[in-house]
């Protein structure tokens, strides 16, 4: 039977006329966490699968429904991370991080894995920029990662991303809402998914997030949290707000987002795409989290993570990208002794920054300048035996047509004079 030559369901290559468009992605989120003074952390693609179940919840839709889990060689529970907090979470209580310098601010560029149905801008492998800050409880540390994240999608010049943001309450408020969406779910109990059924009793919260039309109709109406939070939750809440009308953030309040993992407490909030209505980041805080992890540890937390393959669909969509630029030169040979002297010649070059393409195809003359033309090459340089043997080379600017002699070894200085002009 012929192989099936295909990428698996939901998962996507890169191909080589678009990793530009990631590197730069990749480069924004990089130069915008540094600003903020977040630095990277990199973790493995797959956890014992108990840590997602204990720190994302094991009523939530991901822990349920979603994740790509195994029993290794080994016959331990193995799954594939299908987002960065609970991991990053793990990395700092296993390398004593919470012990250092307060607060911590941490990044990460990762792929996440979630067994959702494919459509447009959800898939099973995806890629997250995120950001998680450990160690302060203050609504200005919300603040600031609500502004990194809109910070981010300003630096990608995504100017029309809508913040909403929500107040979830802490365990304790959380409580008394826990009671109202209770008696309401229980009128329409029979209409509930199976899920639902079974999140009624253990964590109605759930049920709003559930992606059946049904339940997602029955959710519409059920009563809001915003409705029901304390006072020192509704204190935080105001104070971010006001925190973020000071420094010109423009939001929605909606209390309606409730994000889909249980450890948020307090502060939610995603940034939406509104063509497509998609979230483009979300996140919110979590100061349950560590302490559900390792019961002796009380900190807490909050951050966010960004889908890349949604953000550089909004960046074609709006025409955002030019095309990588090509090669800074091609050297062209006529004959083996040509071939073996551009070689050399093309490591000096390459040594002194420009990005340098030879001949390996043992192409005609014609058919090189041809190559080098498709590949947008700046300058070109035809080396045959005249040119080994007087050491002259002609530097031609495939831009304007202009030719420049030069001495083969000060192409490499006579380059860099050309193309920064
Ligand atoms: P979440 O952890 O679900 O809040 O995800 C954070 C961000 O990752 C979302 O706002 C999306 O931009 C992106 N994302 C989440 N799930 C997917 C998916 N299945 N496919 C593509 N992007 C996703």
């Amino acid at each position: 039977m012929a192989l099936e030559l295909k990428a698996p369901r939901g998962t996507g290559d890169v191909l080589p006329g678009d990793s530009y468009k990631w590197q730069w992605v990749e480069q924004m989120a990089r130069e915008t966490a540094a600003s903020f003074g977040f630095r990277e952390v990199r973790f493995p693609t797959f956890e014992y699968t108990e840590l997602f179940e204990r720190g994302m919840g094991d009523t939530t839709d991901v822990v349920q429904k979603e994740m790509y889990t195994f029993l290794d060689k080994g016959e331990r529970s193995i799954t594939l991370r299908p987002e960065g907090t609970a991991s990053v979470a793990r990395v700092c209580l296993e390398h004593g991080l919470f012990g250092g310098l307060l607060p911590l601010k941490l990044f990460y560029l990762i792929s996440a894995f979630r067994y959702e149905k494919p459509q447009a801008g959800r898939f099973r492998e995806f890629h997250q920029f995120g950001a998680e800050l450990y160690g302060s409880a203050s609504p200005v540390a919300d603040k600031e990662v609500i502004e990194l994240a809109g910070s981010f999608l300003q630096k990608l010049q995504i100017k029309d991303a809508v913040l909403h943001i929500n107040s979830i309450g802490c365990p304790e408020c959380r409580k008394t809402y826990h009671d109202a969406l209770r008696t309401y779910f229980e009128s329409r109990s029979v209409d509930l998914c199976g899920t639902c059924q079974d999140r009624l009793k253990r964590n109605p919260m759930r049920i709003l997030d559930c992606k059946s039309p049904v339940c997602k109709e029955i959710a519409s109406s059920a009563p809001l949290i915003l409705d029901y939070i304390c006072n020192d939750c509704r204190e935080h809440f105001e104070s971010l707000k006001q925190g973020l009308t000071q420094d010109g953030i423009v939001f929605q309040v909606d209390p309606r987002i409730v994000r889909g993992l249980d450890y948020y407490t307090r502060t939610v909030f995603e940034f939406t795409d509104p063509q497509s209505g998609l979230a483009l980041a979300g996140g919110g805080r979590y100061d349950g989290l560590v302490r559900e992890l390792d019961p002796k540890m009380q900190i807490c937390g909050l951050g966010f993570a960004a889908g890349i393959e949604r953000l550089i669909s909004v960046l074609e969509q709006n025409g955002k990208f030019v095309p990588s630029a090509g090669p800074d030169l091609y050297l062209a040979s006529m004959g083996e002794a040509a071939v073996r002297f551009c070689g050399a010649l093309a490591m000096r070059c390459r040594a002194a920054g420009w990005k340098t393409e030879t001949d390996l195809m043992g192409r005609s003359l014609k058919a090189q300048m041809k190559y080098a033309d498709k590949l947008n090459a700046a300058f070109t340089v035809v080396v045959g035996e005249d040119e080994i043997a007087s050491g002259m080379l002609v530097l031609r600017n495939m831009r304007d047509g202009t030719r420049t002699e030069v001495k083969a070894e000060e192409l490499p200085v006579r380059l860099k004079e050309l193309l920064v002009e």
